[in-house]
């Protein structure tokens, strides 16, 4: 059982006209799965017109009235959690876990926005004159054009549907093509919750073309996109010719600072986890472990018996610890960022192998030895590999992990409180989890630095995202 591929416009599913689509492959088995019909001009010109009008209803709701349809669409999010992972699952390849997990935090995340709406404050600022008023409102900024990527269909396109519905916006969001089941199963919950024609609206389609025409067309006002540095780069630039506001969450290449006064086998089995998971296609995945000298060793050990202890396998398989790679292209940087490393002198300490010739499966991947020069050094590997990395002192590392043009996510391990808040106030990133992994929740920002990108999602920084402030003076 899969779900019925279609795109959601003015409140219809419908396969449009455009006659043209894409298979979805299920990556553990390369089967296909369903197929996909692309929006073109026509379906987009009225995917336009549907969020135009949508914005028109939509602001003029109030927040508590948008707030209870949000969080009905979180319950059915709930009550539908096991189709919803089981289509994630089938096209994307994560364990049937992660899959639950990511679409439970998902309507958390409505929830949150749905109250969040609805403290959408403006203020009052003393006037110079008597009589005079001055008054600042915030309102809904418009129409918004959400892209959002494979490695959490349903999680990433959450965050631009759910801050852009509680702030008063309509939307048409691009969600992936290879994965896009279970964001047309979330986007019905929306539309079963009440959600008025045309203030959400799905799309998928090639996506240069949609974004190129999308982004520039005067209905739409701001623009999120979610994905690599070189498109969000160009798709920024694109913004920038229209003046239209943009939040772009992209790549990362997190450091991972580990210091030596810890247990490096319990951080070693914890960090491991925060590795592996998704397979290591998380934007915030650590991928260049700093490990203290004298934990060096203990710490690596450990790493490398997790990695080995991985079950890889069908993400339906209960015992799967870690699914194939989303598609064939991550096998490929696999193999290439691997190959690369290992001919520049490299030690490939365990994995560095497709697994059999069914779909997309790799092995855990160790690299020690790892010369600065290695591509992995300096470019984003987006999957299941690690570097480790030894050295001595704290001046040294904080250099080292911020010498990359990336700042999304970082991470350290020590007790030393002085040292951790150091760390914390030094290290070039959006976001900084000390001793544990705490990033990513509703009312957290989220958010990189440098080429990682601009703006936030989720927290109260994700709704101001889309509100523009509006300043009154009223003489009475
Ligand atoms: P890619 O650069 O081709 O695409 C990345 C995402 O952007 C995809 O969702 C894709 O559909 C979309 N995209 C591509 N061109 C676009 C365009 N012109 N207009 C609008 N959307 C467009 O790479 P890929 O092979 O799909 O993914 C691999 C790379 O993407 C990784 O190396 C990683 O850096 C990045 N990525 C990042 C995230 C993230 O969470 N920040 C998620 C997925 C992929």
């Amino acid at each position: 059982m899969y779900e019925d591929l279609k795109l959601y416009i003015n409140g219809e599913f419908t396969a449009g006209n455009s006659g043209t689509g894409e298979d979805v492959i299920n990556p553990a088995n390369d089967e296909v799965l369903g197929h996909l019909p692309y929006a073109k001009q026509p379906e987009m010109d009225a995917a336009l017109e549907a969020a135009r009008k949508g914005f028109e209803i939509w602001r003029k709701t109030s927040a508590f009235e948008r707030s209870g349809i949000l969080r009905k669409a979180a319950d059915l999010m709930r009550q539908r959690v096991d189709d919803i992972a089981r289509y994630m699952t089938l096209e994307q390849g994560k364990p049937l876990a992660e899959a639950k997990a990511e679409t439970l935090m998902s309507a958390d995340v409505v929830d949150w926005f749905a109250e969040e709406g609805k403290r959408a404050y403006g203020r009052i600022i003393p006037a110079r004159a008597p009589g005079v008023r001055q008054m600042v409102i915030m309102e809904p900024i418009g129409v918004v054009a959400g892209f959002a990527p494979w490695n959490f269909p349903v999680s990433q396109a959450i965050r631009k549907i759910a801050g852009s519905l509680a702030a008063g916006c309509s939307i048409i969001c691009k969600c992936p093509e290879e994965t896009p089941g279970s964001p047309i199963a979330m986007v019905r919950c929306f539309h079963d919750a009440g959600v008025p024609p045309g203030v959400l609206n799905l799309i998928f389609g090639v996506p240069a073309e949609l974004s190129e025409y999308l982004i520039p067309h005067p209905t739409i006002r701001k623009v999120s996109f979610t994905g690599s540095v070189p498109v969000g780069k160009h798709l920024a630039a694109l913004a920038g010719q229209h003046m239209k506001r943009i939040t772009m969450e992209l790549g990362g290449h997190s450091p991972m600072l580990i210091f030596d006064d810890i247990d490096a086998e319990e951080v070693a089995a914890l960090t491991g986890a925060l590795k592996w998971r998704n397979a290591g296609q998380v934007c915030i995945s650590p991928t260049r472990f700093f490990v203290q000298e004298k934990v060096y060793d203990k710490f690596v050990a450990k790493f490398i018996d997790v990695a080995k202890g991985m079950k890889v396998g069908d993400g339906l398989d209960e015992t799967s610890t870690m699914g194939p790679l989303a598609n064939p292209r991550r096998i490929n940087a696999m193999d290439t960022f691997i190959g690369d490393a290992a001919e520049k002198g490299a030690t490939v300490e365990t994995g560095g192998n497709r697994i059999g010739n069914q779909g997309n499966f790799y092995e855990p991947t160790v690299l020690t030895n790892v010369p600065e020069n290695a591509r992995i050094m300096s470019e984003e590997p987006f999957g299941p590999v690690a570097v480790m990395l030894p050295f001595k002192d704290t001046d040294e590392v904080l250099e080292r992990a911020n010498k990359l043009p990336f700042g999304l996510a970082s991470y350290a391990f020590t007790n030393d409180t002085a040292l951790a808040t150091r760390v914390a106030d030094s290290l070039e990133a959006g976001m900084v989890s000390i001793n544990h992994h705490g990033l990513a929740l509703p009312e957290t920002p989220f958010g990189g630095i440098k080429d990682s990108g601009f703006g936030h999602e989720q927290g109260i920084e994700g709704l101001q995202a889309y509100l523009s402030a509006k300043f009154v003076s009223h003489k009475g």
